[in-house]
């Protein structure tokens, strides 16, 4: 795995202290977390445990009540200015893709590209063939994402996410909605990303990938982090019971 590059300046994400209540229930619970730049962090836990609440609040889905969030030294607030910077320069994949499947492929990645970026349609329609070529389906741009496979869905909308050159990539399950034997495709895209130097916070329970990719492992439970740490370090040397007892059931 190469060293990503942690040493020194201003960490890409930093959220510093941060909580979340949906009506009386905490999501989150004082959450401290930076990721530097390069870094792919892979966040775990069980099911209710705040990870995709705390993938949103990086991107202004969700507000949290206090603390703080910044993407690259922009402030995650109110300020609309603030909130369209960051959409801008977060891409997120989603569990259930959430593609327009009225539009074609192409037109799905074409889209926030005119409408964001403001290219021409030429222009988006070149960085989308680019991005179908990429992520392995260029045979796909005329189709209708209903007429997809799931992993051939999942590899449209992270070729949507990349045509807006963002600085991070969030992904939220990515590969839990899929038959087992799409799943490596979808990870084998993610993979080439990481290798490539994006930044990744990534929640996902697929231990090659931790293993292979990311830097640093996060287990959250019931709104906190419990723990971090290298994956070789969180998965056979983890610190906490909660910690232990989650990945026995998993691993
Ligand atoms: P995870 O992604 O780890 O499964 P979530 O962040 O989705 O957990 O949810 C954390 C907790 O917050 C869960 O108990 C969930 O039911 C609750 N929650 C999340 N979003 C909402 C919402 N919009 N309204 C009410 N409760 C929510
Ligand atoms: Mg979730």
């Amino acid at each position: 795995m190469s060293e990503h590059a942690s040493a020194g300046g201003q960490p890409m994400i930093e959220i510093a202290g941060i909580s979340k209540h949906f009506g009386q229930f905490r999501a989150l619970n004082n959450v401290s977390l930076q990721v530097q730049r390069g870094e792919v962090m892979m966040i775990i836990g069980p099911s209710g445990s705040g990870k995709s609440t705390l993938l949103r609040c990086i991107n202004h889905l969700e507000v949290p009540d206090s603390g703080r969030v910044a993407v690259d030294g922009t402030p995650v607030d109110n300020n609309e200015r603030h909130i369209n910077a960051v959409r801008a320069e977060v891409g997120m994949v989603f569990q259930r893709f959430e593609l327009f499947p009225h539009l074609t492929v192409l037109d799905n990645i074409c889209l926030a590209q005119q409408k964001v970026r403001k290219r021409s349609r030429q222009e988006s329609q070149r960085v989308a063939r680019e991005l179908l070529e990429k992520v392995g389906i260029p045979e796909q741009a005329a189709k209708h994402p209903p007429q997809l496979s799931g992993g051939q869905q999942q590899r449209v909308a992270i070729a949507r996410a990349l045509a807006m050159q963002p600085k991070v990539m969030l992904f939220d399950e990515p590969t839990s909605a899929l038959d087992p034997e799409m799943i490596k495709e979808v990870l084998d895209v993610m993979l080439d990303l990481a290798r490539e130097g994006m930044t990744m916070v990534v929640v996902s329970h697929e231990m090659g990938f931790a293993r292979n990719a990311a830097h640093k492992v996060v287990f959250m439970d019931q709104g906190t982090i419990v723990e971090q740490g290298a994956p070789d370090v969180v998965f056979t040397n983890p610190q906490h019971e909660r910690t232990k007892l989650f990945l026995s059931r998993i691993l």
